[in-house]
C-alpha cells in the first residue's frame, strides 16, 4: 500500500514538476510562448471559456461605453475583428461592440446566454432623420430601438439599413468562423432582407440570412442590437450546440420514476 501511494505521488510530482532539462524550443529562441487555444465549454446559457481572448478597442473596433464583458473564444473575437476591418474599409467607421462574455465565461447578470464565449452583441448603425436636408451617421452612446419602419422610438434617428446589412453580409461571408444565429427583431429582419434583395446581394448569403436572422422566442424583440452567436468550433469537443435545460424539479423526477416502475 505504502509503495503504491509513494509511486502515485512520485508520478504526480514528476508530471507537474518544472522541466529541469532543456527549456522549450520557443524559449531558447527568445520567442513568446504560443497562446494556448481558447475553448468554448458547455452551452451558450450554461458554459464557460478556457483561454479566452479579449476584444480591444482599435481604429476599427469601438466598445460601447460602460461595457466590460469583452472576452470570447479566439474564433468569435477573430470574426468580430475581421468584420470590423471590412466595415472600416467600406465606410471609414468602426464597428461598435457591446457585451461578449466574462473572462472565464459563466453566468452574467443581464444575459441568459453569453456564457461560453460564442455570443457577442453588436450595435446597429444609425443615421439622423432630419425633416429636411441630408441625414448623417450617428455614433451611438447606447443601444437604440427601431420600429418596423426603421425609425427610432423618439423619431430622431433611422436604422442605417445599408450599413447594417453590410455587417450581416460580412459576418455570414466570413471564411473562418461560422455564424449560427443572429438575433434581431422580426420587423428589422424584414427590413434587412428586403434591402438585400433590392441591392442584389449574393443569393447564397441572402438564403443563409433568411435562416440565421431570427427573433428568439419568449423574449422581448431584439430591436436595438444584433446578438451574434457562432457555431461550436470543430476542435472544441466540449462545446454544446443548443440550449441547456435545467433538470426537472425533484417532484417531477419522483413522479417520472414511479411511472416507469409501473
Ligand atoms: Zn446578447
Amino acid at each position: 500500500m505504502i509503495t503504491a501511494v509513494a509511486v502515485f505521488f512520485w508520478a504526480l510530482c514528476a508530471a507537474s514538476a518544472p522541466a529541469l532539462a532543456d527549456p522549450p524550443s520557443h524559449a531558447r529562441r527568445g520567442r513568446a510562448a504560443p497562446e494556448p487555444p481558447s475553448r468554448s465549454v458547455g452551452w451558450a446559457n450554461h458554459g464557460r471559456i478556457t483561454h479566452g481572448r479579449r476584444i480591444v478597442p482599435s481604429a476599427s473596433v469601438r466598445i460601447l461605453p460602460g461595457r466590460v464583458l469583452a472576452w470570447g473564444t479566439a474564433d468569435l473575437v477573430g470574426l468580430l475583428e475581421r468584420t470590423a476591418l471590412r466595415v472600416k474599409r467600406q465606410f471609414d467607421a468602426p464597428l461598435t461592440v457591446g457585451d461578449l462574455s466574462a473572462r472565464e465565461g459563466g453566468a452574467v447578470g443581464r444575459h441568459r446566454s453569453h456564457q461560453s464565449g460564442r455570443d457577442a452583441d453588436v450595435a446597429f448603425f444609425a443615421r439622423t432623420d432630419p425633416p429636411h436636408g441630408r441625414s448623417h451617421p450617428v455614433v451611438l452612446e447606447d443601444y437604440v430601438s427601431f420600429d418596423r419602419d426603421g425609425r427610432s422610438l423618439d423619431g430622431a434617428m433611422r436604422f442605417d439599413t445599408a450599413r447594417n446589412w453590410f455587417v450581416v453580409q460580412s459576418l455570414l461571408a466570413d471564411p473562418r468562423a461560422h455564424v449560427e444565429r443572429i438575433f434581431v427583431s422580426t420587423v428589422l429582419r424584414a427590413v434587412l432582407l428586403r434591402h438585400a434583395r433590392e441591392v442584389h446581394a449574393p443569393a447564397d448569403i441572402v438564403e443563409r440570412a433568411e435562416r440565421i436572422l431570427v427573433q428568439p422566442a419568449r423574449v422581448s424583440p431584439h430591436d436595438n442590437h444584433f446578438h451574434v452567436r457562432i457555431a461550436c468550433p470543430a476542435a472544441d469537443h466540449g462545446c454544446r450546440t443548443g440550449v441547456w435545460l435545467p433538470p426537472p424539479p425533484p417532484r417531477h423526477r419522483r413522479r417520472a420514476r414511479s411511472a416507469t416502475a409501473r
